[in-house]
């Protein structure tokens, strides 16, 4: 709900600019996400061979080499490395997201992202409160186990249950058992955590994200001014780390206006602090929630790789 006006959260801008005008960057990104699978999925369906393989290697027009540096870092670990096509195809994602930002790769390419939005929005409109506190850093940490483990195993070990490549392999061809893995994001980010897997679990957003550091692309907010801290913003984006920079260096271009009234000074909190964490009783319920996910996950792999 906006905390200024009382209307549901995009209602305003919705009112301003229409449905149309106020939900075009989610259409376009929509519309790029399945514009990508569905160029991966022409060969096998239809027999037009215009993009061959995967997130992790594909291979365009048989020209162009793409190549996921998250799962080459992960090989590499383990010991193989790329040979020349996938080296150059390593170059090619870097240097695309070093220039674009990294979370780029979530918001345009990832198909798990219309599940984690799909999950976001329903929780919304099902008005389910209460969410699990992770650290934000807590996917840096499984970034790095998975690289250690990679090394350790001999094994690309976050490919046995990327939701992500589990999600877009399964459908180009055939989804088998990925799906309980998928579902369990799902339910993850209705039932457990806001926007949890995407903002603090997943490792390969992470890793897009670290790429992402190196961008001149910013966040910016060119209309700070005509801002009436609605927090609407806070609400609806997946990654709200990156609007407290840009509201930031805003406040800091215009800092007369900034803290003039009762909504601004929330804005101005929730710029510097943390997440609040949830109390104890409904951390149990999340933890039991989050319990009986892992088991159904556990279950997952176990009917699909039988450890
Ligand atoms: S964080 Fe992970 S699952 Fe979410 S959109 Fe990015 S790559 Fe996909």
């Amino acid at each position: 709900m906006n905390a200024s006006t009382g209307t549901r959260v995009g209602h305003d801008a919705v009112a301003a600019k229409g449905w149309l005008g106020a939900s075009k960057w989610l259409l376009l990104r929509r519309l790029t996400q399945f514009g990508i699978l569905a160029l991966f999925l022409a060969g096998p369906l239809a027999g037009v061979w215009i993009v061959k393989g995967n997130l992790a290697y594909s291979y365009t027009l048989d020209i162009l080499p793409l190549t996921d540096p998250y799962v080459a870092l992960q090989s590499l670990l383990t010991g193989h490395l790329p040979e020349t096509l996938g080296l150059v195809g390593i170059a090619i994602i870097l240097g695309l997201y070093l220039l674009v930002g990294g979370r780029a790769y979530c918001s345009w390419v990832c198909p798990v992202n219309v599940v984690t939005d799909t999950a976001g929005w329903l929780r919304r409109r099902l008005g389910i409160k209460g969410s699990a506190h992770i650290a934000r850093e807590t996917r840096y940490w499984i970034l790095a186990m998975t690289l250690l483990g990679s090394a350790v195993t001999g094994v690309v070990l976050w490919e046995l249950i990327n939701p992500v490549s589990m999600l877009h392999r399964g459908l180009i061809f055939g989804l088998g058992a990925a799906w309980m893995i998928v579902l369990a994001v799902f339910l993850f980010d209705l039932f457990v955590m806001s926007r949890g897997w995407c903002g603090h679990l997943c490792p390969v957003g992470a890793f897009y994200g670290l790429i992402g550091r190196f961008s001149p692309l910013r966040v910016s907010a060119a209309k700070r001014a005509a801002c009436n801290d609605c927090m609407d913003c806070f609400e609806v984006c997946p990654e709200p780390q990156v609007i407290r920079p840009a509201l930031k260096a805003a406040a800091r271009a215009a800092p007369p206006a900034a803290s003039a009234s009762p909504a601004r000074a929330r804005v101005d909190d929730r710029l510097q602090l943390p997440e609040p964490a949830a109390p104890a009783s409904q951390r149990v319920r999340i933890w039991t929630r989050i319990s009986i996910l892992t088991w159904l996950a556990l279950f997952a792999l176990e009917f699909v790789y039988g450890f």
